[in-house]
């Protein structure tokens, strides 16, 4: 397989240069030069696989030939092997509508060691066959920056650095960062914003000569092996229901912020995993909400909310969405982009409207919703949802209509929230693993926010 850019500037290249890249060379974002198309004997022969094997298959699909087998079942036996339960991603029923797939049984009880974990092996794997340095650098508003540490803590070949705003990330991320001792991870706490990370980070990407010159590498989430590995999910929890009789076709619900996630499931769609429709949650930051009910595309006013990882305007998978609403045609995209740089907003025509809507539907949560639903599903189930969960699942009892089976993808432990779900009078204990990070020394670097403070710090960590 080869990949090619949303922009259709890039020459195809192979997986590993495209997972290397990151984010396009003509600014646009890779995705696979065609997408496999799986017959329904296909489908019925993945059926009863473990999601290890299940992975292993979908991968192949992707990578090809470009790393051997035996050497991509390692990487995906090592990736899965630090999971806490033995199905990787357990369903759990709710009731005979909603069941809910649990993606937080990683190493940092969050959906993105799904993607990090595997990443991780994958560029110590890379590092070791081109003999060269790998130099992660990212910024986080909490969930990535610990699991992109986990992912890569100790491995040969690779050294990550993790910008987040000191101070504004939960008691548990931070401890989840800072505890970790390798001599290969650096933390910067960096005395701004979330937005001065980001601002940073974009800017020494950009800073050609450094980047070159560092071998830096992003790890965010528009790295289309993240999306490729959460991919496999949707396959896998499709077939726990169909296994036992309990569905032919399904709903997804995603609580969305960057729509990586559901991107994967889009892509799980167009592969043929019969999805009846994909139900795209946000929070109170709702522009994705809107593209889906209006078709426009237009940044809202930022708002603080009980989930933090999805508050979020401007969503970086969006365009790889676009790419496909039309029909691969990078010349729109590229127009579509521009237009979008030049007066904020992207509207698209009601045939486009159309078309989005036959495959997905919207809600966004708003605030007291976000927590009724966590109150609401506890006393009724007996069943802690963390706040991201809790906007697909009250997503999901908006949109679903009678006799449709939905699967709620549960982004995070709720330990992770315990503040929101605090407010609720609800009491939780902690996880032993999460419990014990209170005890543990932390390591990091108190930064000024300027760019110079941070390439400092770069120059004498690499
Ligand atoms: C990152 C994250 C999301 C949003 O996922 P996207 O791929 O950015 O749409 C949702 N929930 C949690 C807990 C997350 O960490």
């Amino acid at each position: 397989m080869e990949y090619i850019s949303t922009r259709g500037q890039v020459a195809p290249i192979g997986f590993i240069d495209a997972i290397l890249m990151g984010l396009a060379d003509d600014g646009g974002l890779l995705v696979p030069q065609h997408i496999p198309q799986l017959s329904a004997d296909m489908l019925k022969s993945w059926q009863r696989l473990s999601y290890q094997e299940l992975a292993l298959e979908i991968f192949t699909l992707f990578v090809n030939d470009e790393i051997p087998c035996a050497d991509l079942k390692r990487l995906v036996d090592d990736s899965y092997a630090t999971f806490r339960d033995e199905d990787v991603t357990p369903v759990r029923r709710i009731n005979n509508g909603l069941h809910v797939l649990e993606l937080f049984h990683g190493p940092t009880f969050a959906f993105k060691d799904v993607a990090l974990q595997f990443l991780g092996n994958l560029y110590q794997y890379v590092s070791g066959k081109t003999n060269s340095i790998i130099h992660i650098l990212g910024a986080t508003s909490g969930d990535t920056g610990a699991s992109a540490i986990e992912g890569v803590r100790g491995k040969a070949g690779i050294r990550i650095c993790i910008l987040h705003p000191h101070g504004k990330v939960s008691k548990v991320q931070e401890l989840q960062m800072t505890t970790v001792d390798d001599a290969n991870v650096l933390n910067l706490a960096v005395d701004g914003t979330f937005d001065d990370c980001q601002r940073i980070i974009k800017e020494l990407f950009a800073d050609v000569d450094f980047k070159h010159r560092y071998h830096l590498r992003a790890i965010n989430s528009i790295n289309i092996a993240r999306i490729l590995a959460q991919t496999v999910y949707y396959f896998y929890a499709y077939f726990q229901l169909a296994n036992k009789g309990q569905a032919d076709k399904v709903n997804f619900s995603v609580p969305t912020g960057n729509f990586g996630d559901i991107f994967a499931g889009y892509l799980a769609l167009k592969m043929g995993l019969p999805i009846n429709k994909l139900i795209l949650a946000t929070n109170e930051n709702n522009i994705l909400e809107r593209f889906v009910r209006e078709g426009v595309y237009e940044p809202g006013e930022f708002r603080g909310t009980y989930s933090p990882s999805m508050d979020i305007q401007v969503a970086s998978n969006f365009e790889r969405y676009l790419y496909y609403l039309y029909g691969e045609d990078s010349a729109a995209v590229t127009r579509l982009m521009g237009q979008f740089k030049a007066d904020g907003r992207i509207a698209i025509p009601a045939d486009k409207l159309a078309a989005v809507q036959a495959d997905f539907a919207a809600y966004g949560v708003q605030n007291e919703e976000c927590l009724d639903a966590i109150s609401d599903y506890h006393a009724k189930y007996d069943y802690l949802l963390d706040p991201h969960t809790a906007c697909g699942v009250a997503a999901t009892d908006k949109l679903a209509d009678d006799g449709e089976v939905t699967i709620a993808l549960s982004t995070a432990h709720p330990a992770k929230f315990d503040e929101a779900i605090r407010l609720r009078g609800i009491a939780q204990t902690y996880p032993p693993q999460i419990e014990a990070l209170f005890d543990k020394p932390q390591h990091q670097t108190v930064v000024g926010g300027t760019n110079d403070d941070i390439k400092d710090q770069l120059v004498k960590f690499f």
